[in-house]
């Protein structure tokens, strides 16, 4: 079995430039349940000033469909704050393997955040002690501002953010530029320092490579990655372009290699149709569009 984290609501819609309203929200993430994906990052608890897009998390986290596995993005204090007042039991810190990058997104540099980050979830720990932590790592393998990332800073990172104590590590390719070959070298470091188990991969599709990287990562023996519906949230580093990697592709490529996802491949096509009409855009997902056409036409 496949595990399979669904960042369309929070990642996803992050990054699209219409905001979409609560309600419709629910409603999507209530179709994404129906669909069988039960870990679903929901929102963010950053500054509405800086994501008016997920401004909305005190009056969505309350109505959220039963059962499922939600989480939600913490950047600081206030953020941890506000996910303890919700009942936030799942929570995701966000840094990365470049100065540049985490310089120009959280105004700090990676080693300031992760004594940030050490606080933060030491906090969460003490207040939350059934919770659940994850790490991301984005720039993984390069950053729009300073180029290509050697490995192991992104082994480092991730490595400190195992010690302040996260259940899990997502390494992110947050422009979407890695090929297999580099997976195949980052993978074997990653888990000399995390354990495969612990370990997750946040794929971007932006030039078509993401489920390659994937085939290679499950070479590697990682199973668990990230995916948003629909292929929703753009790549900010490339207007226009396509970001993170479609839940329904990922889907698609994992069932017909064999490995099961649990998930119902028609629904899933379906979740995200009513968002991505209010974006005014088709499905990017070439798998979603596939499955969306062999459907009955009704009039
Ligand atoms: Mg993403």
């Amino acid at each position: 079995m496949i595990r399979i984290v669904e960042v369309g609501p929070r990642d996803g819609l992050q990054n699209e430039p219409t905001p979409i309203p609560p309600e419709e929200k629910l409603a999507f993430i209530q179709r994404l349940r129906d669909a069988g994906l039960v870990e679903i990052e929901a929102t963010s608890l950053v500054s509405p000033k800086w994501v008016p897009q997920l401004g909305d998390a005190e009056t969505l986290w309350p109505q959220l469909p039963a059962g499922g596995l939600y989480s939600a993005l913490v950047p600081n204090a206030k953020g941890l704050e506000r996910a303890v007042s919700l009942g936030v039991k799942r929570i995701a810190l966000f840094t990365a393997a470049s100065d540049a990058f985490t310089q120009k997104n959280i105004n700090m540099t990676v080693a300031q955040s992760l004594e940030v980050f050490a606080e933060v979830a030491a906090a969460f720990r003490a207040q939350v002690p059934d919770g659940w932590l994850r790490g991301y790592v984005s720039t993984a393998f390069e950053c729009p501002f300073a180029g290509r990332v050697d490995p192991e800073a992104t082994v480092s990172v991730a490595s400190e953010l195992l010690k302040i104590g996260c259940d899990e590590i997502s390494i992110g390719d947050t422009i979407g530029v890695a090929a297999p070959v580099e997976v195949k070298r980052l993978t074997p470091l990653l888990a000399s320092a995390v354990p495969l188990d612990k370990l997750n991969y946040h794929f971007h599709d932006t030039r078509g490579t993401a489920i390659a990287n994937v085939a290679q990562a499950l070479e590697q023996g990682v199973r668990s990655f990230d995916s948003s519906a629909g292929g929703l949230g753009g790549c900010p580093y490339a207007p226009g372009a396509g970001g993170n990697l479609a839940t329904e592709d990922l889907v698609y490529f994992l069932e017909r290699s064999g490995f099961a996802t649990g998930l119902e491949p028609l629904r899933l096509a379906q979740a995200s149709l009513p968002i991505l009409e209010q974006l005014g855009r088709p499905p990017a997902s070439k798998a979603q569009r596939a499955a969306l056409a062999a459907l009955p036409q009704t009039q």
